[in-house]
Formats: structure tokens, C-alpha cells, sequence
């Protein structure tokens, strides 16, 4: 049994009520007398009367038999309030009259059928008021199963069947599938309770149902807090995202409410139409991540973009387990002397993927910041690291500092630093020859408890070098105060340094803080000799990049050791 059933075998159980209005009494007695083996039958004697009762209890009334001649209020007024109330409109009413006329003036007012009076045939009279019922409570119950509860919507089934409706009777034109959802609905819920959050869902869905119905479109509820909206073709839908926020600025009060909207234009007929609303709601959650933008078009590179994070999200454990990740060795060189001389080395992931080949961190480090997953990978470079040192100590009796890039996110892990206490001690190797590269935005974006965490690093012995600096906007006050060993200049300026005058400046500004500072300064992404000798003129200490050297599998950054170990610094 379908639910349509269900609800139609459940209802036919009940005793119906029907209200009779007449102002005489002898008319009501009668048709009391008619109805009541079948229904429950209460009256009123005047117009007023029969509104309140509807008002009072409008689901409980199932017809209204409506005498039209009346004193005070008449049936036509009766009919006419009914109407222009949204909950008594669905209360079929048959009318009471002996009029022709009227008959056709009641059917235009929104009757369901009339009864001629006087009332000499009673079983005209039951079958009528019969059928009506049955009729009203039919598309109630098809309203019901087509609809969501809450906000009245169609659901999405019947959204989506209805969208193919429309393309059907309106062949070739254009439509854009759009997806509304509410920023942090939970919390929404969760702050301000669910009556609150029930009651934003309806005045959303109120808003966007008369939008669509304006736009000549459509409007569905996808599920908790999102609506769907089959529209025609327009460039731009933001007026109507605009209109949304406002009825929900209405409902917020001096909480704010965001909205996101998703577009995916010019839906292509051929895919389904859960499909269009899928890309609609790509678009939607892309926006997710941002807090200021609220609007976003359907892209397809975009969503192959996602796709792919995902694909990288997906294999991450697989590839740590198949050591798919290799670390290789971009060699620094200090220029103090004389002749430049191998110090150190920075460690750079990379990853061998069995499909795709060698992929750059460039490609999946951000991600895995995002989701965490950094310090799953960043452990495993680590220990790598800490074992290869190790192995070289052993091999070449030469200690080879080697710097780690470390994420905010690892910083922050509980038991990063005893991490990295055991990591050392396991590998026989003192803290100082791991050096910690940290982004000078890890610490200005929170600064006060990574300042602390990276002050316990360095209590124990590790070196800290700011990576990327004079890109995370530090003030020279905060400088002072951070716990550092060493600047490593951001690459951007390092590039252009011997065409813009602007670049040099900024490079010898920051030379000269870190000389107040009193810490060495690294360049990286150095390319040729001209820049290496500027910086080289300039007091620049220690240089890394392309002009000595790319980023060396271990094998050949072995051999450089080997060769260059007995001229370290
Ligand atoms: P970064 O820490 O600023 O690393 C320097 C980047 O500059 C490296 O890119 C390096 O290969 C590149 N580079 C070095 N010399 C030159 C040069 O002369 N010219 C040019 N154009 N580039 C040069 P890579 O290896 O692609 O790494 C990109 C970023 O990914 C790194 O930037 C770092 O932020 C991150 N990263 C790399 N490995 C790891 C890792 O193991 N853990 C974490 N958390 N981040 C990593
Ligand atoms: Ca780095
Ligand atoms: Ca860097």
C-alpha cells in the first residue's frame, strides 16, 4: 500500500464534522436530521457565528453547508472571508439556496457545489456533501504527500517531476537550476532554538515560492535547509538572493543570517534533473569556505577541480602505507666566505602517484591544511628525515642540519613537541639539527599561542626559521618579541630583485631587521648570479635555489655531501 492509501484508509475511519449555517431554525433541525447518521453536525445561526467557529477550529470542519440569505453577515461575506483566509480555504462549502442566479455568483466566490432548497430529496443532499469531502480531502492528501510539512514546498521528488512538467510544456527554454542554502544552519538551531530555525525555514520558503511564482518558475525544498528553484534563464539571480536575505534579515532581528547561492546555468537538457540540481549544489558549497562571498555560478573546471582534491583526499592513507610520498633535499648554501659553502638543507615532499606521476606539494599541501590531514603527512616526513640525517651521520661522520616545513595545524597538535623530542632522541640526534620552518602567517594569524609553543621549541634546542617572511605582515613590535633563529625571505621579492628598485629596498629593509634582530637571513628561490651577488653585497647569509641547486632526490643530495662535506660550515 502506497502512502497515498495509507493516509486516504486512516482518514475514512473518522466521523467528518459538518457545520450548518441557516439562520432559521427549521432548516437546520432538517438537515441535522439528513446528515447526522453519518457525520457529526454542528450549526450556527448567522454569518458571524459560522467565521467564528471555522476560525476557532478549522481543522476540524469538514464541509459547511451555507445558507446565502442572512441577516448581519451574509453567506456571500462568509464565502468571500473563507477565501481570503489561506487555512479555511480548503474547507469545501456547498452552498444553500433557491436562487439560479446565486448559484453561479457562490461557484465564482470559491463553492464547491450547491443544494437547491427546500431539502425534499435527502439522498441528492448526503451524496453531495459527500463527494465534496472526498474530493477535498483527495488533493489534500495529494498536497500532503507532494509537499513538505514544514514550509509547504514541494518535496524534491515532486519538484523534480515538476521541473520535467515544465520542460515539456515550455520546449527550449532556457533554465537555470538554483540551489539556496542557509551558512551554519545548525547553528542557527543550536543557538537560538529549532521553533526559531522552523520559523526562518518557512519565511525563506514563503519568499522564494513567490519569487518563483513571479519568475514563472518553480520552487522545491531539497532537504533541511535547502531550497531548490527552477527558474528561466537570466545572467544574474542575485536580486532574488538579495530579496531572500532580506525576509531573513526580517526573521534574524540583530543576529545575522548568510545565505548561499548556487547557479547552474543554462541547464543542459540532457543530463537529469537531479543532476542539475547536484552542479547547483556544487556551486552552493564551494562558497562554503568563503565568509564574504555568497553567490557562485557552476563551473565546470571548478567542480573537476573538487573532484580531484577529493581523489588526492581519498588516497592519502593508501599512499603513506605504499610510500608513495619522497622527500628531497633543496641544498642551502652559506655565502659568508670566501666561496659558498653547503650548510643545510631544506626538506620538500613530493608525491609518486602511481597515476598522475610526480604531483607538487603546491597541489596538495593546501588541502590537507584545510582537513587536517597535514600532520598525518608531516609525521611521516619528519621520521623520514630524522632517519636520513641519522643515516648520514653514520655514512659520512658529518652532521647535516635539515629543515622541516612545519603547518600551523601541526604546531597546534597537544603532542607536537614531544613528538619531536622522541623523534630526536630515537635517531640519536641532537634537536638543533632538525631546524623548524614556520610560516611567518602561522604567527601572526595566531600568534599568541604559537609564540608560546614555538618558546617551549626552543627551550629545548630546536632552531626556528620564519619561512616566507614579509609576506605575513608582522610589525616591527611583534618582530621584537617572536622566538626566532633565522628569516628566510619570501621568494616573491628575491625574483625580481634585479629589475625593481622597490624589490631591492624591501630585500635590504628586511636584511637590516633581521641584523636588529640579530638572525641570520636565507634567500630562496634564487636563480642566477646576479641575483645571488646582490644579495651576496647586501649581507644576505645563507641562499638556497635554483642557481645552486633544485631539489635533489636523497641519492644525489648524498653525493653532494659526500663531495662538499669536508667544506661545511
Ligand atoms: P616553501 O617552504 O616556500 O618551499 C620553497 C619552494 O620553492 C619549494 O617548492 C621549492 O622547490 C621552490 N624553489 C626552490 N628554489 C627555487 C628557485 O630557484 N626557483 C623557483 N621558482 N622555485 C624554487 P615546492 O617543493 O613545490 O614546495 C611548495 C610549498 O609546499 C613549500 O613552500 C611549502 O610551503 C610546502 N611544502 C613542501 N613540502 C612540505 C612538507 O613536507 N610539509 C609541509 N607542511 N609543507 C610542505
Ligand atoms: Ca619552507
Ligand atoms: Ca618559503
Amino acid at each position: 500500500m502506497n502512502e497515498q492509501q495509507n493516509i486516504k484508509e486512516g482518514i475514512h475511519k473518522l466521523k467528518r464534522t459538518v457545520l450548518v449555517v441557516d439562520d432559521e431554525l427549521i432548516n437546520r433541525e432538517l438537515l441535522g436530521m439528513i446528515l447526522q447518521q453519518k457525520y457529526d453536525v454542528i450549526y450556527a445561526e448567522n454569518g458571524r457565528k459560522a467565521i467564528d467557529i471555522v476560525r476557532r477550529i478549522p481543522g476540524r470542519i469538514s464541509l459547511v453547508l451555507l445558507d446565502l440569505l442572512m441577516p448581519e453577515v451574509n453567506g456571500y461575506e462568509v464565502l468571500k472571508a473563507m477565501q481570503a483566509d489561506p487555512k479555511l480555504r480548503k474547507i469545501p462549502i456547498i452552498v444553500l439556496t433557491s436562487e439560479k442566479d446565486a448559484e453561479v455568483e457562490s461557484l465564482q466566490l470559491g463553492a464547491a457545489d450547491f443544494i437547491p432548497k427546500p431539502y425534499n430529496m435527502p439522498e441528492v443532499i448526503m451524496a453531495r456533501v459527500q463527494r465534496s469531502i472526498e474530493l477535498a480531502e483527495d488533493s489534500d492528501i495529494i498536497l500532503a504527500t507532494e509537499t513538505d510539512r514544514l514550509t509547504g514546498l514541494y518535496n524534491k521528488d515532486f519538484f523534480f517531476q515538476y521541473c520535467s512538467k515544465n520542460d515539456v510544456y515550455m520546449p527550449g527554454r532556457a533554465m537555470d537550476a538554483i540551489a539556496v542554502n542557509v551558512s551554519r544552519f545548525h547553528l542557527v538551531n543550536e543557538l537560538k532554538g529549532r521553533s526559531f530555525g522552523d520559523k526562518l525555514l518557512c519565511a525563506l520558503a514563503d519568499e522564494i515560492k513567490y519569487f518563483a511564482f513571479q519568475s514563472e518558475g518553480l520552487a522545491g525544498r531539497g532537504g533541511s535547509d535547502l531550497f531548490f528553484v527552477y527558474l528561466p534563464h537570466c545572467d544574474s539571480h542575485e536580486d532574488f538572493l538579495e530579496s531572500i536575505s532580506d525576509a531573513a534579515a526580517e526573521i534574524a532581528g540583530e543576529g545575522k543570517i548568510n545565505l548561499r547561492m548556487g547557479v547552474y546555468q543554462n541547464v543542459d537538457f540532457s543530463v537529469s534533473m537531479e543532476e542539475r540540481f547536484d552542479k547547483a549544489n556544487i556551486a552552493c558549497n564551494l562558497l562554503r569556505k568563503s565568509a564574504s562571498e555568497h553567490y557562485a555560478i557552476y563551473d565546470s573546471n571548478l567542480h573537476e577541480k573538487e573532484l580531484f582534491a577529493e581523489k588526492l583526499i581519498h588516497e592519502v592513507e593508501a599512499a603513506l602505507a605504499e610510500k608513495q610520498f619522497k622527500v628531497v633535499y633543496q641544498p642551502k648554501f652559506n655565502i659568508k666566505g670566501d666561496e659558498p659553502r653547503l650548510c643545510s638543507a631544506e626538506a620538500l615532499v613530493r608525491w609518486n602517484h602511481p597515476e598522475l606521476g610526480m604531483i607538487s606539494p603546491g597541489l596538495f599541501i593546501p588541502l590537507f591544511e584545510e582537513n587536517g590531514l597535514i600532520n598525518r603527512l608531516d609525521n611521516y616526513i619528519w621520521r623520514e628525515v630524522a632517519r636520513q640525517i641519522k643515516s648520514w651521520k653514520v655514512a659520512f661522520g658529518v652532521t647535516v642540519p635539515v629543515s622541516v616545513n612545519v603547518s600551523r595545524i601541526d604546531l597546534l597538535a597537544p603532542d607536537y613537541e614531544q613528538n619531536m623530542v622522541d623523534l630526536v632522541r630515537d635517531n640519536s640526534l641532537q634537536t638543533g639539527d632538525m631546524l623548524l620552518e614556520i610560516t611567518e602567517s602561522a604567527y601572526t594569524e595566531s600568534s599568541d599561542r604559537i609564540i608560546e609553543i614555538a618558546n617551549s621549541l626552543r627551550s629545548r634546542g630546536f632552531k626556528l626559521e620564519m619561512d616566507d617572511f614579509g609576506s605575513g605582515y608582522s610589525s616591527l613590535n611583534m618582530l621584537a618579541a617572536l622566538p626566532i633563529d633565522a628569516l628566510k625571505l619570501d621568494m616573491k621579492f628575491v625574483r625580481r630583485i634585479c629589475e625593481n628598485a622597490k624589490d631591492l629596498r624591501m630585500v635590504q629593509l628586511m636584511i637590516e631587521i633581521a641584523s636588529f634582530l640579530n638572525v641570520p637571513v636565507i634567500a630562496e628561490g634564487v636563480e642566477t648570479e646576479e641575483q645571488y651577488r646582490l644579495l651576496k653585497e647586501n649581507g644576505c647569509d645563507i641562499i638556497q635555489g635554483y642557481y645552486f641547486s633544485k631539489p635533489l632526490p636523497v641519492d644525489q643530495f648524498s653525493e653532494m655531501i659526500e663531495k662538499e662535506g669536508r667544506k661545511r660550515c
